[in-house]
């Protein structure tokens, strides 16, 4: 029997909706399509033929539809090639709230995720008071008030801690007034904003986390992933108003240590490097040249473009929930976009701007056996200021 299952808050993309030609053109974009045979129906264009049954209630969400909604990585790369501009990844997103709202979603996957940051306040359910054990090999007294606020996230916090010890670093020798929450910090709900449960990080999330940090008096805070980014710099704003501090991504504020000289490379690093695009950093947010423009004052660097970069910039696989419900299938999305962009350029290191790629790029290198280093880029920076200190791991 057919439940009612109408999708009311698609109402303001239905028109968008139903401006799809069904021209095909998204299909060469999707890192998923490519992973499922080419099966239609995990296409962009497919999706959207679901969402119009849905909306339509001429499909059920079924397990099996429900599970084809959440496997989009949110890359927004089908949107460069849309001649109607149709944003399936908002589309996807709306359709998931729908979905939650129903009843029927997040997946079992997605929901083991989700009680993980009820109970630990990061997605992989490691202790939360565990969250700024990174810092100890720093012998950093931070100050409880300062005018700027890294904001490490869950990834750099738990997983790739060389990212958030090299930020602590680079600030410490620019002489920026900083601090972080530490033990205080927690999931910026970007993983429940993309797989469809905006409300709780509206009235849970956004809020205690805006309040935390202007407690602390900054006017400044610097995100180092990108998701965590796209979350305080769109979303907060959108749910909250005007937020009392700026938000930058550290590529950001590294160009402006640069370029006011508040950070010199006093090595020349003999390096042969190309630059991976963060989907939610540059199609997402247009945020390209920042990255590039630090890496290009670095001596030394030799740096290749790869032919897909910036807009065209092929998924790594890891964003919108994709590589918490479906690490191998995502860990192999990074291994495409390592062996048919990457390696073609014969570049020492890729260099990115987000955690979640690191780690999704970590663990192509390692499961395809490739000679190829994968950096952050506050690591490379590190790296360049040539001051006499490795990165050691602390997880
Ligand atoms: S946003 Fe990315 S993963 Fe989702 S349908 Fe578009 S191309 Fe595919
Ligand atoms: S490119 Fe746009 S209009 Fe063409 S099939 Fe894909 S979603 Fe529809």
């Amino acid at each position: 029997m057919k439940r009612n299952l109408k999708l009311p808050a698609l109402k303001q993309y239905e028109e968008k909706i139903y401006s799809c030609m069904r021209c095909g053109f998204c299909r060469s974009t999707c890192p998923i399509l490519l992973k499922r045979d080419m099966e239609e129906t995990f296409s962009p264009r497919g999706r959207i033929l679901l969402i119009r049954g849905l909306m339509s209630n001429e499909l059920d969400p079924s397990t099996r539809l429900v599970e084809k909604i959440y496997s989009c990585t949110t890359c927004r790369h089908c949107y460069s090639t849309c001649p109607p501009r149709l944003e399936i990844d908002r589309i996807v997103e709306a359709t998931r709230n729908q979905l939650v709202k129903l009843g029927v979603a997040p997946p079992k996957a997605h929901r083991a995720i989700t009680s993980k940051i009820e109970s630990e306040n990061n997605p992989f359910g490691e202790p939360k008071n565990a969250r700024a054990r990174w810092l100890e090999s720093e012998e950093s007294v931070l100050p409880e008030k300062a005018e700027v606020l890294y904001w490490a996230g869950c990834m750099a916090s738990y997983r790739t801690q060389a990212t958030a010890r090299a930020t602590v670093r680079i600030l410490k020798h620019a002489g920026v007034n900083f601090t972080i929450l530490g033990k205080e910090e927690g999931c910026c709900g970007s993983f429940l904003l993309r797989t469809g449960q905006r409300d709780v990080v509206e009235n849970k999330y956004a809020k205690v986390n805006v309040a935390k940090i202007a407690d602390r008096g900054a006017k400044t805070v610097v995100t180092a992933c990108a998701g965590c980014f796209r979350t305080f710099h769109d979303e907060y704003p959108e749910m909250l108003g005007t937020l009392p501090f700026e938000v930058l991504h550290v590529s950001q504020y590294l160009e402006g240590l640069v370029k006011a000289r508040r950070i010199g490379f006093s090595k020349e690093l003999t390096m042969k490097v190309t630059y991976h695009d963060p989907c939610h950093l540059g199609r997402h947010l247009s945020i390209y040249e920042p990255p590039r423009n630090v890496m290009n004052a670095i001596p030394g660097i030799v740096f290749s473009e790869m032919v897909k970069s910036h807009e065209e910039s092929r998924c790594c696989g890891a964003g919108g929930g994709f590589r918490s419900a479906f690490p191998e299938l995502s860990v192999s999305v990074a291994m495409d976009r390592l062996k048919l962009d990457v390696l073609p350029t014969s570049v020492d290191a890729v260099v990115t701007a987000c955690p979640f790629c690191v780690k999704n790029f970590e663990d192509a290198v390692k499961r395809g056996g490739m000679r190829l280093q994968v950096l952050d880029l506050p690591e490379l920076v590190w790296k360049a200021m040539g001051i006499d200190r490795s990165l050691p791991s602390v997880a």
